[in-house]
């Protein structure tokens, strides 16, 4: 049991989460790390500690493998109906539903994120998540195929049959943490893989508690399997380990590149979900008051730690003045404060590290001739918040325009023509997605089409769902999750010869 104070905005349910958190979920048993070491859970709102997480290892993975490997091949997860892998999904959903609020209070002290967001975005998001792929465990499928050589007059038949992959490692990040492991574990269980989950060292309590509902829901013991810790070493032992069959990453590129190159000691499939860069474009004949909320939406949401976030602002230079001062005005506007303060309109980023990182990218943008037109500095003394900032006045070779800052931090920059702006958009080594904001039908389908990014959104901006296949192109990662593309994640194809004449 965790010794702690209690935390007075807490409910009840997520209070007494945190006296249990703590654990290692391995074959489907709580238990400490093999080292017995743990770290603490911090409140980025406060800097406080919240509790003390188990420090999972290289043991402790190979553990969590084995397990995960027993329940793979054991019948009671291989042999069952796809029908009743659904319903365990739809019980688990129905799960998290129930306890939406506990799991919504515990992402936003864990992340930083307001309270709201968290119940909206996260959890109800994680619901939607998990009852949509729920219905693939039912419609997965083969073809059957025509068979041409041969010697005359035989006859084949043949198809491919679609099997899950087997053992998957999932490492997950710290901006959304519950909806991240959803996005792992649904399409992996609705298959029929077992998994082995990393949640990120700054942001494990939903997936700690999701991993009771798991249990609470009826899959089977090693079917999912949890391990906290370091990226160095949990993470990098699960990278490592042989006996998994499968890596998917959601993270950092530089993280991702590591993780793709040891994958490939034992030919892992991999799938990775990496940074980005992604340029909000704003016409000329674009709506202002409309443009404005969209941009500073695309950055601002969950303090710009989004893959997505629209951190290249470029805006058609008959409109740039106006809607660089509409994004400074609105980020001026926002109230910063703790995630469950419900007059707060802007968390913490997640840790000391990251705001360090971000207020560094500030600081360089200055020493680089920008100019910050709104924020540009840490907020307050405790906690970690920093300033939504916008930036102006920076080339396309400076730090803020070609680096991810993962923070809420934006460089505006005008452009004149469509051929300019596409070559700027694409002038990244990213590629995950972009949002053009236009009412000209076909300048919008000129740029959708020229703009080299997994997702483009016209007149919108982060709007991802179960359905729609969600990845990057260039150094944004490898690999379509959601939707079908997630099935094809998650599963070999093997092709089936028969002779039959
Ligand atoms: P950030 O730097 O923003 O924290 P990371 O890409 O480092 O993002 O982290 C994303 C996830 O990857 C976390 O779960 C982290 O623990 C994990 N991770 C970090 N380094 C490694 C590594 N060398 N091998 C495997 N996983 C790692
Ligand atoms: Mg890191």
């Amino acid at each position: 049991m965790n010794e702690m104070t209690k935390i007075s905005h807490l409910g009840e349910a997520a209070q007494a989460f945190l006296s249990r958190a703590g654990k290692l979920l391995i074959d489907g048993q709580w238990v400490a790390s093999a080292s017995g070491k743990t770290f603490d859970a911090i409140d980025p709102a406060t800097e406080s500690v919240i509790c003390q997480l188990a420090a999972g290892e290289k043991e402790d993975v190979d553990r969590a493998v084995k397990a995960a490997r027993r329940a793979f091949d054991d019948s009671a997860w291989s042999r069952m109906r796809p029908v009743e892998r659904e319903r365990l999904m739809l019980k688990l959903a129905d799960l998290i539903e129930h306890n939406a609020e506990e799991l919504a209070q515990l992402e936003s002290l864990d992340n930083g994120k307001l309270v709201f967001f968290a119940r909206i975005v996260d959890v109800q998001g994680t619901v939607d998540f998990f009852r949509y792929m729920a219905g693939w465990a039912t419609k997965i499928e083969g073809k059957t195929l025509d068979v041409s050589l041969g010697m005359p007059g035989e006859e084949y038949q043949a198809y491919t049959l679609r099997q899950p992959v087997g053992v998957v490692g999932q490492i997950v990040p710290w901006n959304f943490p519950l909806a991240m492991a959803t996005w792992k574990l649904a399409p992996a269980l609705a298959v029929g893989c077992t998994c082995v989950l990393k949640p990120a060292e700054q942001t494990s309590l939903t997936a700690l508690r999701l991993g009771e509902l798991i249990l609470e829901a009826g899959f089977p013991p090693g079917v999912v399997n949890i391990v906290t810790g370091f990226g160095e070493t949990a993470g990098a032992a699960l990278t490592e380990h042989p006996d998994v069959d499968k890596i998917a990453f959601t993270g950092s590129t530089e993280v991702g590149k590591l993780i793709g190159k040891t994958a490939m000691n034992s030919l892992k499939r991999v799938s990775l979900e990496l940074g980005g860069k992604s340029p909000v474009i704003v016409a000329a004949d674009a709506d202002v008051e409309t443009a404005v909320a969209g941009a500073a939406n695309a950055i601002f949401f969950n303090s710009g730690q989004v893959c997505t976030a629209g951190s290249r602002l470029y805006v058609e230079h008959k409109l740039f003045d106006k809607v660089v001062e509409g994004v400074a005005n609105v980020a001026k506007s926002i109230k910063l404060g703790a995630g469950h303060d419900p007059s707060s309109q802007m968390g913490p980023v997640v840790s000391q590290e990251q705001m360090d990182r971000v207020l560094g990218y500030i600081e360089k943008g200055r020493a680089e001739g920008g100019e910050a037109v709104a924020g540009g500095a840490r907020h307050g003394n405790q906690g970690y918040f920093v300033q939504p900032t916008v930036f102006t006045g920076l080339g396309s070779d400076s730090t803020l325009i070609r680096e991810e800052i993962f923070g809420p931090v934006v460089v505006a920059t005008p452009y004149k023509s469509v051929d300019e702006i596409a070559a700027e958009a694409n002038n990244t080594t990213y590629g995950l997605a972009a949002s053009v904001w236009t009412n000209n039908l076909s300048l919008a389908h000129r740029l959708t089409r020229r703009i080299k990014a997994g997702t483009v959104w016209v007149n919108t901006h982060n709007v991802v769902d179960p359905n729609l296949p969600f990845g990057g192109m260039k150094q944004s990662g490898i690999g379509r999750e959601n939707g079908a593309a997630a099935i094809e994640l998650y599963t070999e194809l093997k092709t089936v010869v028969m002779k039959v004449g």
